[in-house]
């Protein structure tokens, strides 16, 4: 595969930089990782546009900005213990491993996490378990996790996410609430009332499962 890092540097300039990305090590793990690489052959060539891509069944590899905003949102740290629902293309959990010391994907629709599992290995990328099945149940025998991230929008935080959070951690996710879709940031105090904070408005596909949409059409 043909070197893309010039245009991984001008995506870091143009769509990242001046929208607020500015933590350093999420730039890096921008930076270092192909996106072209989790796409079908067909569309390589739009690996660093400002949007997302399909990625087969309906599903969508996500956009970069929204990669790296909901990467930085979570504040991960080295070593790290990270849930990520919703594995699509594996291109966010590529981005995720950069940053943490493990990362479990779970992806609900089998053809994905597999095609996920063939990219991860392609690129190298050793510390992304990926699990198949409805990722809002979160993996209680991999918990607690330092930060929950999703790529799918469901109509509330589902519980087994706030029971599988470590002391201290966060829930990046898209909520779907009033007809519009906003990433927010959850945390839990202690055992308190989780606080949820708006962050910015986003397009995700449904988050469908036992904790989410109980369809594809969202009924
Ligand atoms: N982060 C991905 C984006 C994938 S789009 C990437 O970088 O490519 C969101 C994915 O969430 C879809 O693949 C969809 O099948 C999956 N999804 C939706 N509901 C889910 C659930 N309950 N559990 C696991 N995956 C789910």
């Amino acid at each position: 595969m043909t070197d893309r890092s010039a245009e991984r540097e001008d995506m870091i300039a143009w769509h990242l930089e001046p929208r607020g990305i500015r933590e350093p090590a999420v730039l890096d793990a921008m930076r270092a990782v192909p996106r072209e690489a989790f796409l079908p052959a067909r569309l390589r060539g739009e690996a660093y546009a400002d949007h997302p891509l399909p990625i087969g069944d309906g599903q969508t590899i996500s956009q970069p900005y929204v990669v790296a905003l909901t990467a930085q949102a979570a504040r991960i740290r080295p070593g790290d213990r990270v849930l990520e629902v919703g594995t699509g293309s594996g291109y966010a959990a590529a981005v995720l491993a950069r940053l943490a010391g493990e990362v479990w994907s779970v992806e609900r629709v089998p053809g994905l996490a597999a095609g996920a599992v063939d990219a991860l290995a392609a690129a190298g990328v050793r510390n992304v378990h990926v699990v198949t099945g409805d990722g809002t149940l979160g993996l209680p025998d991999h918990a607690p996790f330092d930060a929950i991230v999703a790529a799918a929008a469901g109509p509330d935080v589902p519980l087994p996410w706030l029971d599988q959070l470590a002391d201290g951690g966060c829930i990046v996710m898209p909520l779907e609430q009033g007809g519009g879709q906003h990433l927010v940031r959850v945390t839990r105090p202690g055992t308190g009332e989780p606080v949820i904070e708006r962050l910015e408005s986003v397009r995700f596909v449904p988050l469908v499962g036992e904790h989410g949409w109980h369809r594809d059409d969202r009924s």
